[in-house]
């Protein structure tokens, strides 16, 4: 068997793991990358409306108003040690993204621009039109190009991590598919970074890539290590109907109103000051009850950015203009576009500290599969880039020092074996009737319906029984493609996998919840309750294979829980 060894090995090519990998190489350290797709092809580079720089030039504003109000659309679920580091540390990330070549957006007089982004009191978020997440990545994807950097570095590029080889309870590296061999490999490191992303697919429609499926948020479990606050799933406002694509956020930062069937701007009802920027839980909210009330049409509500004018939606909003032209026909610049609250990104993930540390030895998250908490019970737009920049590096500035006092171990050959045997058992599986999209279907869309916008404990418990069935046909589920060269039958048979952990533990964390808070609402608990629920919720998978939930306290360093309004 082959031997890959580094000190740090990070799982996932996006922003954050692009970062962490950076910082892990200036420090020294032997680094590899690993990814499913190409680099630049990770969901990082959808991202469209922008960047917060809380403390970049006048414009940023102090991080103590940035870090206040992440808190308070957090609902106060985020924890404010992470927060005040997410704010304090986020502008020197931006600026750092704009020397190594980001060209952001400009003012007349040649200064970064900012537009203004919800449930922010002013304009602190920098963009490049609505490329933002493409601009950064692939200028961090050039940094390690550069020759320094690629000759010194190993990057598994299109290999799929199947498990995480933990051993005497101390992460020590992944087995993983070369997805062009078809062969496994275990891949050992001192410390591993995972940084694989969102989960957004396990709901359908849904804003993220379909390669958005959870992996290392249940790798993570399936090891040992301790998820967090999965009930706290992000609905965004504006996504394209039918498709569910998104339209970004900067739009409504631009100026774009949302009306209802009769031409209101029904924010005002519900968030006077911010209206169209009050943070995404009550926008999202606001636009649902318009359709349920029967002010709609169909199962939407309009964006309109007629009277921003075909000048400025061309320079700062050329995306939006080309999806809704070629994706439903319809010119913003004169025409109403549809839209309606869909999936948008996941709070929860990989519990770890203000280092992207985890309780597990050896086992570091950042990005959208961590759980710092910094984004709590709502996530602020715009702030996710900056996480995954101030915690990718800070993952790896403390795994360098940390991985000096460790050996590597050899590791058996069982441990590739067992992946082995799962894959080569459901090659042998004859078809029986079911397919693999069929049961990711049915989940999506039962997801959608049972654990979307408002929750109800009859729909939730019916959601677990479903999702309990949906597991039984997975089990039993081939796959047509039996061969070894890019099967992506079995890469979507894994990942099937994979969110069906996730979708259970979203479930299970919501039927627990019993309050309504930030992208959580409750029909029955329709109220905040500080007093029983200003905590996390924790699910730790147990070496016997059974579940422990737990909870742990919310940080609170100098914001005290208030009502929220906008
Ligand atoms: C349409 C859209 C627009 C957005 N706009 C904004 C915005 O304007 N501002 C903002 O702040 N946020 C925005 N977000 C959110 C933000 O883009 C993401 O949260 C963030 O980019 C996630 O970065 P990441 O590095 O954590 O993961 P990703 O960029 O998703 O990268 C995950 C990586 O993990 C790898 N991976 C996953 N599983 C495996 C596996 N099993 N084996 C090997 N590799 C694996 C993938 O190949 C990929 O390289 C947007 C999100 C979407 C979907």
């Amino acid at each position: 068997m082959a031997v890959y060894e580094h000190d740090v090995l990070v799982i996932g090519a996006g922003l954050a793991g692009m970062r962490a990998a950076i910082a892990a190489q200036e420090m020294g350290a032997d680094v590899a990358m690993i990814s499913k797709v190409h680099p630049v092809r990770s969901h990082s580079n959808a991202a469209q409306g922008g960047i917060n720089g809380p403390g970049v030039g006048e414009d940023g504003g102090p991080w103590e108003e940035h870090a206040f109000e992440t808190t308070k659309a957090s609902d106060y679920l985020g924890d404010q040690d992470a927060i005040e580091i997410l704010a304090k540390e986020g502008g020197r990330e931006v600026l750092q993204t704009e020397h190594w070549g980001v060209v952001y957006s400009r003012k007349e007089d040649g200064r970064m621009a900012v537009r203004r982004f919800g449930g922010m009191g002013k304009a602190r978020t920098f963009f490049v039109g609505a490329i933002t997440g493409q601009a950064i990545l692939h200028v961090l994807y050039e940094q390690l190009m550069k020759p320094a950097i690629h000759n010194a570095m190993r990057n598994y590029e299109e290999w799929f991590v199947t498990s995480l080889i933990v051993d005497d309870g101390q992460c020590r590296g992944c087995v993983a598919m070369n997805i062009r061999t078809g062969e496994l490999h275990a891949i050992t490191a001192k410390a591993t970074v995972i940084a694989t992303g969102g989960l957004g697919r396990v709901y359908e429609p849904s804003t993220n890539a379909l390669i958005c499926t959870g992996d290392g948020i249940s790798l993570a479990y399936r090891a040992g290590a301790p998820i967090m606050d999965m009930e706290m799933v992000q609905i965004h406002p504006t996504t394209l109907k039918g498709s569910g694509v998104l339209i970004t956020e900067g739009a409504r930062g631009e100026g774009a109103y949302l009306l209802n069937k009769d031409g209101e701007r029904f924010m005002e009802k519900y968030a006077p000051n911010l209206m169209e920027l009050a943070s995404r839980d009550v926008v999202s909210r606001a636009e649902q009850m318009e359709i349920d009330e029967g002010r709609g049409v169909d199962d939407c509500v309009f964006l309109d950015m007629r009277h921003l004018g075909e000048k400025l939606i061309r320079e700062r909003l050329e995306e939006i203009y080309e999806i809704a032209r070629d994706l439903v026909n319809i010119d913003i610049a004169t025409e109403l576009l549809p839209i309606r609250p869909g999936v948008h990104y996941i709070m929860g993930g990989v519990k770890t500290d203000i280092d992207g540390v985890t309780p597990m030895p050896g086992l570091y998250s950042a990005g959208e599969a961590a759980c710092v908490s910094v984004h709590g019970a709502n996530r602020v737009g715009a702030n996710s880039l900056l996480d995954t920049l101030v915690f990718g590096r800070r993952a790896a500035e403390h795994a360098v020092p940390w991985i000096q006092g460790q050996k590597f171990r050899p590791i058996p050959e069982s441990v590739v074996e067992r992946d082995r045997a799962m894959i080569q058992g459901v090659l042998n599986r004859g078809m029986n009737g079911d397919r693999i999209a069929r049961i990711r279907r049915d989940m999506g869309e039962s997801m959608n319906t049972n654990v979307g916008m408002f929750r109800h404990p009859d729909k939730l418990n019916a959601q677990l029984e479903n999702l309990r069935q949906l597991r039984a046909r997975y089990d039993k589920v081939g796959v047509e493609d039996k061969g070894k060269v890019f099967n992506t039958d079995i890469l979507f048979h894994i990942e099937l996998g994979y969110m069906l952990d996730c979708a259970e533990m979203i479930t299970k964390s919501a039927i627990e919840r019993k309050e309504s808070r930030g992208a959580h609402t409750r029909l029955d608990y329709p109220n905040r309750d500080d007093e029983n629920w200003l905590k996390h919720i924790v699910l730790t998978k147990q070496p016997d294979g059974s579940e422990k939930m737990s909870y742990l306290p919310v940080t609170i360093t100098q914001w005290q829980p208030q009502e929220r309004k906008y």
